[in-house]
């Protein structure tokens, strides 16, 4: 039997690598959709250890005609669209860009599969920041939409863009509607991520504080190398559809930060960040922590919680790491990176 294709943009960024290689172990043809032509290369892709199993090809999702020649060349049995301008915060700075991929990208996609390659499978990579401003305690998948930022109504577009050619054209195409997912590839510009670099370089002696944003804010924050599971799994269904992906579990940030220093052994004392310092003594803990305002955002969403409640009846998906062990694994990925002298 042939083996299946699968198509990947953004297969640089975290989820990318990580579906890479779940895909590879099943016996998948994997080809990178990459907006970089030449170097070829990715830190991401060699860590996996995968880079040389995957061919790359050129598309740029704001190409339309390239996206076009891919589509109708690979005709992929599957397709997971990956590729976004991802953070939030850019999104203020750059409206326009992130509606162009985020939105428009993925509406070239799709018009490129319904006319080139109808019997292709179409993952979506939509986003609990589609809550936003949220109208449920818990999120599920017919909890109203209160999009925050460019980046989330760019996503939402892209969601109901996947919903519509569902319906309209009987294609088979799914939205994950995936809670913040975190791993060591992780970009650096996300907190969990600056937070267990920063820890790292701390703990060797390379950097005095890390500064930060809302503390308060909180995340239903999974592991990634769990998420792209249920990726593929939306995809093996009998009949295409939306899943919210969640661990179910919501902590602050916080809670992330003071389990991150634990965990490397450091005593944090806190600076303008509404901890209490009465009675701190401060000849012995350092301040570790401090606020800037630079990392607050125009409109912020403050707290998302899921509810993976279909996506365990439906798909038999379930988070299986909890939070204490995702931050452990992050910290412990960084701190052995940095020691190493791999500094980013
Ligand atoms: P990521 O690490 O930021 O990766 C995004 C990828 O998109 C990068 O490889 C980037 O390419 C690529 N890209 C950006 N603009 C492009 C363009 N114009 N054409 C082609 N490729 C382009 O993101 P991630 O964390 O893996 O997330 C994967 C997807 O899930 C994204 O769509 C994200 O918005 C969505 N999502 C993520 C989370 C999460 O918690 N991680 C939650 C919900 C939804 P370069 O490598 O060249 O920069
Ligand atoms: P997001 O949920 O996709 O926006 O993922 P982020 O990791 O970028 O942000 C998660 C939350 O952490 C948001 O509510 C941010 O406001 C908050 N946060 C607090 N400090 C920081 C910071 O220094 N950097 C980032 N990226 N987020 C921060």
């Amino acid at each position: 039997m042939a083996r299946k294709k699968a198509l990947i943009t953004g297969i640089r960024g975290q989820d990318g690598a990580y579906l890479a290689g779940f895909l590879l172990e099943r016996g998948y043809e994997v080809i990178g959709a990459d907006r970089r032509s030449g170097d070829s290369t990715s830190w991401r892709l060699k860590e996996m250890g995968v880079e040389g199993r995957i061919k790359h090809i050129y598309m740029d999702l704001l190409e339309y005609t390239n996206v076009m020649d891919v589509i109708k060349e690979i005709r992929p049995d599957e397709l997971y669209n990956l590729a976004a301008q991802s953070f939030v915060k850019t999104s203020f700075d750059q409206p326009f860009l992130t509606a162009q991929v985020d939105a428009l990208g993925v509406l070239t996609i799709l018009d490129a599969v319904r006319h080139f390659s109808p019997s292709t499978k179409f993952y979506q990579a939509s986003s609990s920041e589609l809550f936003g401003k949220v109208q449920a305690a818990a999120q599920d998948e017919k909890t109203p939409f209160h999009p925050r930022s460019p980046y989330a109504i760019a996503k939402l577009f892209g969601h109901w863009t996947t919903v519509n050619y569902r319906e309209a054209y009987n294609l088979y195409c799914c939205s994950g509607i995936l809670f913040n997912h975190e791993s060591p590839f992780r970009g650096l510009e996300f907190v969990t991520r600056k937070v267990t670099n920063g820890v790292a370089r701390i703990k060797h002696g390379l950097q005095e504080t890390i500064a930060l944003g809302n503390l308060e804010s909180r995340r239903d924050w999974g592991y990634a190398k769990e998420y792209v599971e249920a990726m593929w799994l939306m995809l093996q269904q009998k009949d295409p559809d939306d899943y919210v992906i969640a661990t179910g579990e919501s902590r602050s940030v916080r809670e992330f930060v003071q389990l991150a220093f634990g965990i490397a052994g450091i005593e944090i004392a806190w600076e303008g960040t509404g901890v209490k310092t009465r009675g701190l003594d401060r000849s012995k803990k350092k301040v570790r922590v401090t606020v800037s305002p630079e990392f607050f955002r125009p409109a912020e969403v403050e707290s998302l919680l899921g509810n993976p409640r279909k996506a365990r009846k439906k798909l038999g998906w379930k988070a299986k790491t909890s939070f204490e062990e995702l931050v452990r694994i992050m910290v412990e990925a960084d701190i052995k990176r940095v020691g190493a002298g791999m500094l980013f």
